[in-house]
């Protein structure tokens, strides 16, 4: 047990991951004047110049992230796929590792994640494991799945082709080869988020819950609304089944629990992630304590904060504009810092390219449809493009 202050002079906190992630953690640790150090790449990544060290380094990398690690008190991750083996070596050494390695490899592997639901009784939409698309054709064939479907790469970095939805024998091309989850194709009234701590006492709580809308044509979520448009029974139920999740999973710090409240009135998860999420981004501008405040409470043991909502919020990720690839340009951002409770935030890549994300944008207002309205009008303002104009086509 560590006895150290977190709040003394000699505190360490590292984080593997300096993303936008890490950025805000680290934003968030300075209200209270927690140094905080970073494993990436680049100190040009985002959160490199709010990081009081910066070691420059892979965290695929075990013996990077092990170096990295054994000088601290506490590590946590923005980003699941690090080196797994090497927090397991620095949590056996005794640095308190959030969260802890063994949820964390459930989390990384979607079967291992859906076999978990099953085990601990949480609603998921069915599913088998496949080793590859052949055996996935092979069970078509033989009728143990059928169409439609949804194929899921195990583990992610698959040509950045995680999911495909399977819905006939015309997609039989479709048909990833990869080590992966087959599940029902669930037809979903509304997407659902809710983000839920756990600090080290077992404390828990729950912030409300998030509605994800998509944009028709590219299959990118559009806006995160909160509160989401949902009866108050399917609020709470929500809320509880991520609570479960939490603490069936035993973890300190975020789980960001990803729902589907499907046409049929129930509640199934989808997946999680132990760590601040884009869902959550809203609550730095709407809620008494953020997500990533709560994450810090959650892994340091403090008491968690409050995670009252202030104000409805709609929240836009801001996306490279397609077409542009090069040093980034934000078209129309003085128009939309002139608007009643817009908040903008960038995360400072210094190039962008088609649908990277580039920043986000919270728009508070006491009435969920009028933010709404203003999110609309900054979506169509507010546009990340290349210096001065200059365009690659992308092919
Ligand atoms: P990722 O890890 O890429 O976010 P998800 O598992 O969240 O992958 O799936 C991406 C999207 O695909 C979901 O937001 C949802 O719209 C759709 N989807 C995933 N699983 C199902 C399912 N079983 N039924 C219907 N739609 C699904």
């Amino acid at each position: 047990m560590n006895k150290k202050s977190v709040f003394g002079p000699d505190y360490r906190l590292g984080i593997l991951g300096a993303g936008q992630l890490g950025k805000m953690l680290a934003i968030a640790a300075a209200d209270w004047h927690l140094p905080v150090r970073a494993l990436d790449q680049s100190g040009d990544f985002p959160a490199g110049p709010y990081c009081a060290q910066f070691t420059e380094g892979n965290f695929n990398d075990p013996d990077a992230v092990y170096a990295f690690g054994k000088a601290l008190d506490v590590l946590t991750i923005e980003i699941e796929h690090v080196a797994i083996d090497a927090l397991f070596r620095l949590e056996a050494e005794g640095v308190a590792v959030h969260p802890r390695p063994g949820a964390l490899a459930v989390i990384k592997d979607k079967g291992l994640q859906k076999q978990f639901w099953a085990r601990h009784g949480l609603p998921t939409a069915s599913f088998r494991l496949y080793d590859d698309g052949d055996a996935v054709r092979q069970a078509l064939d033989a009728g143990q799945i059928h169409f439609p479907f949804v194929q899921k790469s195990r583990t992610e970095g698959y040509d950045g082709r995680g999911v495909a939805v399977i819905r006939s024998q015309a997609d039989w091309n479709k048909i990833m080869d990869t080590p992966c989850v087959v599940e029902d194709l669930v037809p979903i009234q509304k997407e659902l988020a809710v983000i839920v701590s756990r600090n080290t006492a077992g404390e828990v709580a729950a912030f409300p819950a998030v509605e994800m809308t998509f944009h028709p044509e590219a299959n990118l979520v559009e806006f995160l609304l909160c509160p989401a448009r949902i009866p108050a029974e399917v609020e709470q139920a929500a809320e509880a089944l991520a609570l479960r999740a939490i603490e069936a999973f035993d973890i300190c710090g975020l789980l960001a629990v990803e729902l589907f409240w499907t046409t049929a009135g129930e509640l199934l998860i989808n997946e999680v992630a132990p760590r601040p999420h884009n869902s959550g981004h809203h609550t730095i501008n709407s809620c008494y304590t953020s997500q990533f405040e709560q994450h810090l409470r959650g892994i340091l043991g403090l008491p968690l904060g409050s995670t009252h909502m202030t104000s409805p919020s709609v929240m836009l990720n801001l996306l490279g504009e397609p077409g542009h690839s090069g040093p980034a340009h934000y078209e129309g951002i003085g128009e939309c810092l002139a608007m009643e409770g817009v908040k903008i935030h960038l995360y400072g890549k210094a190039q962008t390219k088609p649908f990277r994300k580039m920043g986000h944008v919270t728009v508070l207002d006491a009435d969920l449809d009028r933010a709404m309205a203003k999110a609309r009008e900054v979506q169509g303002r507010l546009k990340v493009k290349v210096k001065g104009g200059k365009v690659k086509v992308e092919k």
